[in-house]
């Protein structure tokens, strides 16, 4: 008795991409299957901890790879955790992963997978770019049944009672016509060698008469010395954990020694996981105690804000049968995650030595790490001094905190920034330019995170950081141009209060606007323009809108000209309309729509005729 079921849909659509796009990479299908052998040993061993009898039958966790020449096929066994029925429909028939979706789309989109399929989590379908059916033996450890399941890979698959000795699962596939290189032990040796070296258990290789042969080293890899480890090494076992394809940006290996001891291999990708943003994405690192693997899920591990670390950490020091829950709470994890945040740190202040080797890092992780000035309280001085940023010192190069303070003009006692959706956009703000003029660098901020970080970090090495809204009364101004008179400005801001009176919270005069005539801004302390714009986006509508202030330039010409025809009455519709313009100027200039874009563009084309 057999039971026939289909794949889900996207499990189908995933199979053909995998078969089709992978083509040219088809060896990582070993890699993938061994992966998953190795996850098995991993979980039974976790098991036993609680539970010793489940692993009695089992010996010692080995991982066997059988090819068979006569009957051209390839077997991968291991004596891990098995799976029952349940398991080989929940993790071989469907895809739990939410990622599923995204992957098809993104290969669709980008024509390549190859970088991908290990990040979404779908190793096994590897299987299928070598083996034109694939039979799977398995049985789970404290359970007396066994399960046979098999599958071409196209519409589906077969579940059967079977029988197996012990616990463990075999994979068996029948390889395709042009794969037949699978079934060559010189062949296999040297590919187990190349991915799998690192993996913690012996793997096997059945040379047939000839015996059996373990080809890897068979020890977990941040246990060996460093000088024992070769780059490609580490980056395999980068591979391996982080499912990620790349070179890793930066490898840390050490060992922490003094009240408690733990081994860290750590690794930070070159690039960016399409996840990175995701609510649901959790922190990746292994936890061990004494080789055994406990959890990738201890989220006391890591910071939220170095969610992109990949990698190990193993402490002989945490009790092994400790339940995951009270690992979590425990004071020893807290202190661990202590000690790992701050080598991190550090070797990352030491990579900002190479401009643009660190700006691979910060290109893809930046916005990220600069959570870490809002959340880690402890380190915020530290992650800002790591932190990079757009200014109007320069277009092409970022700056730090540290080089802005060394710029800071004589007096100078804050850092200034600003906040907006787009550089360019910021750079034109109005608001900039007494600051230009001066001479006095300011910050332009644009990620969602810059509304946040500067009110945590009110000081950075002696320095206020300010918004410029807040840096009128540090500029010290005094002009000697030709300015509005008095009585009629007061005509023309009380006028345009009235007009206005639905839009901005008051129109007043400023110093600080040496170009323009007008400028947007919001009461000292409110929420900015731009963070307002980011809530809006997300729905959180306008329940705490800011005041908005428009400022009049009292030195402009313009300016000049409109307070004085404010004073008679016969000019007042003509003021009104000029008066219209300006303020969707000013809200062009802040990156705001204009109120009412047919009024603007009548205006403006009877304004431009007048002019011809
Ligand atoms: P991932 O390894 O990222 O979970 P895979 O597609 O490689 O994704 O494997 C899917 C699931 O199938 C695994 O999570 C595991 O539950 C199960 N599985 C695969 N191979 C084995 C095996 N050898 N022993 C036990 N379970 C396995
Ligand atoms: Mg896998």
């Amino acid at each position: 008795m057999s039971d026939k079921m289909s794949f889900q849909a996207d499990v189908s659509k995933m199979l053909n991409i995998v078969v089709n796009s992978l083509y040219s990479e088809k060896q990582i299908f070993l890699r993938e299957l061994i992966s998953n052998a190795s996850d098995a040993c991993d979980k039974l061993k976790y098991l036993a901890l609680t539970n010793p009898g489940i692993a009695k039958e089992s010996g010692q966790m080995k991982i066997k790879i059988t090819p068979d020449a006569a009957s051209n096929t390839l077997t991968i066994s291991d004596n891990g955790i098995g799976m029952n029925k349940e398991d080989l429909i929940n993790h071989l028939g469907t895809i739990a992963k939410s990622g599923t979706a995204e992957f098809v789309k993104n290969v669709a989109e980008n024509g390549s997978a190859v970088e991908l399929i290990g990040q979404f989590g779908v190793g096994f379908y590897a299987a299928f770019m070598v083996a034109d059916k694939v039979e799977i033996t398995t049985r789970k450890a404290g359970e007396d049944e066994a399960w046979k399941w098999t599958s071409n890979g196209v519409d589906g698959f077969e579940i059967s009672a079977a029988k197996r000795e012990s616990n463990g699962t075999d994979i068996k596939l029948f390889l395709k016509a042009d794969a037949k290189d699978y079934v060559d032990t010189i062949y296999l040796r040297q590919i187990i060698r190349t991915y799998s070296d690192h993996i913690s258990y012996p793997i096997v290789l059945d040379l047939g008469k000839a015996g059996e042969e373990t080809v890897n080293t068979a020890s977990a890899l941040w246990t060996r010395h460093k000088s024992e480890i070769t780059k490609d090494q580490y980056k395999e076992f980068y591979h391996h954990i982080s499912h990620n394809f790349d070179d890793p940006w930066l490898t840390l290996h050490f060992k922490a020694e003094g009240n408690i001891e733990y081994t860290g291999l750590l690794f930070v990708p070159s690039a960016a996981p399409y996840d990175l943003f995701q609510p649901d994405r959790k922190n990746s690192l292994k936890l061990y105690v004494n080789k055994v693997f406990i959890s990738d899920k201890i989220e006391e591990l890591m910071p939220n804000y170095l969610r992109f670390v990949k990698g190990v950490i193993d402490s002989a020091d945490l009790q092994l049968n400790i339940s995951r829950e009270m690992l979590q709470h425990s004071p020893l994890i807290e202190k661990i995650k202590h000690g790992v945040v701050s080598r991190i740190l550090k070797e990352l202040k030491k990579r900002t030595k190479d401009y643009d080797d660190y700006m691979t890092f910060w290109k893809n992780f930046g916005v990220v790490l600069k959570e870490g000035i809002y959340e880690d309280f402890s380190n915020r001085e530290e992650i800002a001094g790591l932190s990079y940023f757009s200014s109007t010192f320069s277009d092409d190069k970022l700056t730090t905190l540290d080089e802005y303070i060394a710029r800071a003009k004589e007096g100078q006692k804050a850092i200034y920034y600003i906040t907006g959706d787009d550089v360019k956009v910021l750079k034109n703000n109005p608001q900039l330019e007494a600051f230009f003029e001066k001479g006095i660098e300011v910050l332009l901020l644009t990620d969602p995170i810059d509304e946040f970080w500067p009110q945590v970090l009110p000081n950075y090495k002696g320095f206020a950081v300010k918004h410029i809204t807040q840096a009128e009364a540090d500029m010290g101004w005094k002009r000697e141009e030709a300015k509005a008179d008095e009585g009629s400005l007061k005509k023309l801001t009380d006028l345009m209060s009235e007009m206005f009176k639905n839009e901005v919270g008051k129109v007043t005069t400023t110093e600080k606007l040496t170009k323009s005539p007008v400028s947007l801004t919001v009461e000292n302390g409110q929420m900015s323009l731009h963070l307002e714009r980011l809530m809006r986006n997300h729905q959180q509508q306008t329940a705490f809108a800011s005041t908005r202030i428009l400022e009049l330039n009292p030195y402009h010409p313009l300016i000049i000209k409109l307070a004085d025809m404010s004073m008679d009455e016969g000019k007042r519709a003509q003021v009104e309309d000029v008066a219209k313009l300006l303020l969707d100027q000013a809200k062009i200039a802040e990156g705001e729509a204009v109120s009412d874009p047919s009024f603007f563009s009548e205006k403006m084309s009877d304004f431009i005729l007048k002019s011809l």
